[in-house]
């Protein structure tokens, strides 16, 4: 197996959208990807405007959008009053083509992109490939690798880590990365009933508040996602277990909790980034680089919007310029990724999750002086379309 001048490590969202971007501006790439295959992930489920907008000459956006659930408006529900505070996208038609969330599993857009890239000459993806070490030296990055039953060691220019929250890549640096876990863990269930039958108004995108705790239902194509926080100390099993997963199902709708549920996912809530995303020839992007809460999904996008960045800055390099332009690479979206991602991300879970009823009572009022100001509502939907973040990005030199 041979060699390009940039080897991504990962198959996920962060890592083909850049190798697709690469690729455009004449560039070969070999992706390495630990499994056999696009991973079938079931974490995001939202797309923002401003990712759809970067999405759009490729036709990738529109692709997503035939294989998803167009969300113009989405809100915060009470769920035993049925009072409201809707959030209208619409309002952004004049800074975006896609003035809606866009509903769509992460891997529609990972097969929609492996697919592509298969068959691309400038690119060689290899599934099985999993990256155990590297060691980097001034010109270039050794990679040790297992390829099905076998070892491997390659050499390229440019390594570029994608390769997820745990990275390989970060440990073989023995990088830190640094932050805090989440007091409250997260399951998310699928589940193939159809909510909006049941319980009235529900939209696309809906964070419900029940006296004493919170559940959001997302709606996609053909399923809906209904996610939940177990108690504190509630162990793994006990928290997806059957009769659990259904007793919350039924505090929303007691039809509902007898449906099938298609798939259980347990998840741990990290705020990390690290200390650099550029370390020397081996660039971070994605959750490799960064984490953040995944209320108000933001995570994949802002892979996303790292994978186009660095492709902005590594392509310039490639074709000659001085590789200190990738230090604005870092500038650019470790401030993003600390001053926007996790700053909103912590508010959304935050706001979500409020239990106390003064405490609530306070997000309530904020949250419909917001939707009722249509100045408030149009500054709130910025930063939430993630369309601020990328304006604020070219502004960092
Ligand atoms: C419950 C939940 C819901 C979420 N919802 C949203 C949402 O709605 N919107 C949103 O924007 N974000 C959301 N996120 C976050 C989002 O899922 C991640 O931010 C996103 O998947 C990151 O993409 P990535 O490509 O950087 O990493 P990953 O998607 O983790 O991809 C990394 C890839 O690298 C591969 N890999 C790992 N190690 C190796 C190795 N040693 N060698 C080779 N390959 C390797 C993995 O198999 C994987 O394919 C959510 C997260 C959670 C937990």
């Amino acid at each position: 197996m041979g060699s390009a001048p940039v080897t991504i490590v990962g198959a996920g969202p962060s890592g083909l959208t850049l190798a697709w971007w690469l690729i455009q501006h004449g560039h070969t790439v070999t992706v390495l990807e630990r499994e056999s295959t696009v991973p079938r992930d079931m974490r995001a489920s939202t797309f923002h405007p401003a990712t759809l907008d970067l999405l759009a000459d490729s036709g990738l956006a529109d692709e997503l959008v035939a294989r998803g659930t167009v969300v113009p408006q989405w809100q915060y529900l009470i769920h035993q009053s049925g009072e409201r505070a809707v959030f209208d996208m619409t309002c952004l038609s004049d800074v975006t083509v896609y003035p809606f969330r866009l509903q769509c599993e992460q891997f529609q857009l990972t097969e929609l992109l492996a697919a592509r890239l298969a068959e691309h000459p400038f690119c060689s993806l290899h599934f099985g490939a999993e990256v155990k070490e590297i060691t980097t030296s001034t010109d270039g990055v050794r990679i040790h690798y297992q390829h099905h039953n076998q070892m491997v060691d390659a050499n390229c220019d440019w390594l570029v880590a994608a390769d997820g929250a745990s990275s390989q890549v970060r440990r073989s640096l023995g990088l830190t990365f640094a932050g805090q876990v989440f007091p409250k863990t997260s399951i998310t269930l699928v589940l193939d009933y159809p909510f909006e039958d049941d319980i009235a108004n529900l939209l696309g995108v809906n964070y419900v508040w029940l006296p004493d705790r919170h559940y959001s239902l997302m709606r996609l194509r053909d399923t809906w996602r209904f996610t939940y926080s177990p108690e504190q100390d509630q162990d793994v099993d006990t928290a997806l277990s059957d009769p659990v997963a259904r007793a919350h199902i039924k505090n929303v709708s007691a039809s509902a909790a007898e449906a099938t549920i298609r798939s259980r996912n347990y998840y741990t809530l990290h705020q990390r980034c690290l200390d650099r995303f550029c370390h020397g020839r081996v660039l971070f992007v994605g959750d490799a680089a960064h984490l953040n809460s995944p209320a108000g999904g933001m995570g994949m996008n802002s892979g996303i919007h790292d994978a186009r960045s660095l492709a902005d800055h590594l392509v310039p390099v490639l074709e000659g310029e001085d590789a200190a332009l990738l230090e604005r690479y870092d500038r650019r979206r470790r401030t993003i990724a600390l001053e926007e991602v996790q700053r909103l991300s912590a508010q959304n879970y935050a706001r979500h999750r409020e239990t106390q009823t003064d405490k609530r009572q306070v997000i309530w009022q904020e949250l419909q002086e917001t939707v009722n100001d249509p100045a408030k509502h149009r500054d709130y939907l910025l930063d939430a379309a993630m369309i601020r973040s990328r304006e604020r990005e070219q502004t960092i030199e």
